[in-house]
């Protein structure tokens, strides 16, 4: 099984649109919205869903009223202030760190598995989807991110389905090491930008830590000919193929209004030139059968 992951080294470098044409040009692929704390890739492509769990990570400190005596001992020693005057926790300011449940001399205070949101499957006309929400303020992304690989890589082996396409976290943090980790490939998605060019740098930096293969797509292209130049140039003294060039077009804009993928939108220049991208893709996966 290959697995796909295309991440960017920023948010709104177009990466969600071309992934989401990416699966409908693959037809059948177990598809992954690692974007687990601006998952959007529901919003083009038609889904629905089949089961929902808990994603439980990290503890919660919970306290027994009918044990405390109000000593307030527990306010006293913990250092994030989630502990009010009314002995009430606050599960955003809550660390978890146990420090009120070892010192409750009542022992009022229990430590319990947190849920930290919801993690879902559900189908597309192209596959099945691992997606989840991370309730607001919780920050176990990169563990959920893990989680979704780990049941789409379970799901293609008991469906004997050769390839996993993955929409991974904006930047370079944990959620997005989480998403390449063991991956086959990594498309960047930068634009034309100097800030483009940067990102993709550390993108690069960060994918050959882990030893796997980067290939570049530079999205709108024909905006910045001049820094597309740079990118090229730069890409080549690095070795990064530059596997794709998407031409900035207003068809892209038209198709999500639309609520559509760009290939299933347009026949227009970014729906070919995705399609280019995707038989490059193809190659340097060595899926010749997809
Ligand atoms: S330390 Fe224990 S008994 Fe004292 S106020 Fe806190 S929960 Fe209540
Ligand atoms: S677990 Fe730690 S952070 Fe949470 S309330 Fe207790 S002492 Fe404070």
């Amino acid at each position: 099984m290959k697995e796909l992951v295309v991440i960017s080294g920023k948010g709104g470098a177009g990466k969600t649109s071309i992934t989401a044409s990416l699966v409908v040009l693959a037809g059948k692929s177990v598809i992954v919205d690692a974007d687990v704390d601006a998952a959007d890739m529901h919003l083009v492509l038609p889904l629905k869903e089949t089961c929902k769990f808990p994603f439980e990570a990290g503890f919660a400190a919970v306290l027994d009223t009918s044990k405390c005596t109000e000593c307030g001992y527990c306010r006293e020693v913990c250092q994030f202030s989630a502990i009010n005057e009314k002995y009430e926790i606050d599960h955003i300011l809550c660390e978890g760190c146990g420090v009120c449940a070892h010192f409750c001399p009542s022992g009022a205070i229990s430590m319990q598995l947190k849920t930290c949101g919801d993690w879902f499957v559900s189908e597309t006309p192209f596959g099945t989807m691992m997606h989840a929400r991370l309730f607001p303020g919780e920050e176990s992304s990169g563990l959920l991110v893990s989680r979704l690989r780990q049941e789409a890589r379970a799901r293609a082996e008991a469906g004997a389905i050769d390839l996993c396409i993955t929409d991974g976290p904006p930047g370079i943090g944990c959620p997005v090491i989480a998403s390449i980790t063991g991956a086959s490939l990594v498309l960047a998605v930068a634009e034309p930008t100097i800030s483009g060019i940067h990102d993709v740098k550390r993108v690069k930096e960060l994918a050959g830590f882990f030893r796997i293969p980067v290939v570049l797509c530079i999205n709108k292209s024909g905006l910045n000919p001049e820094i597309e130049t740079e990118f090229r140039k730069w890409a080549a003294v690095n070795k990064v193929p530059v596997v794709g060039e998407i031409p900035y077009d207003s068809d892209v804009t038209a198709a999500m209004m639309a609520g559509k993928t760009i290939v299933q939108h347009s026949g227009g220049k970014p729906s070919r030139a995705i399609s280019l991208l995707w038989e490059e893709l193809k190659a340097s996966l060595e899926l010749g059968g997809v």
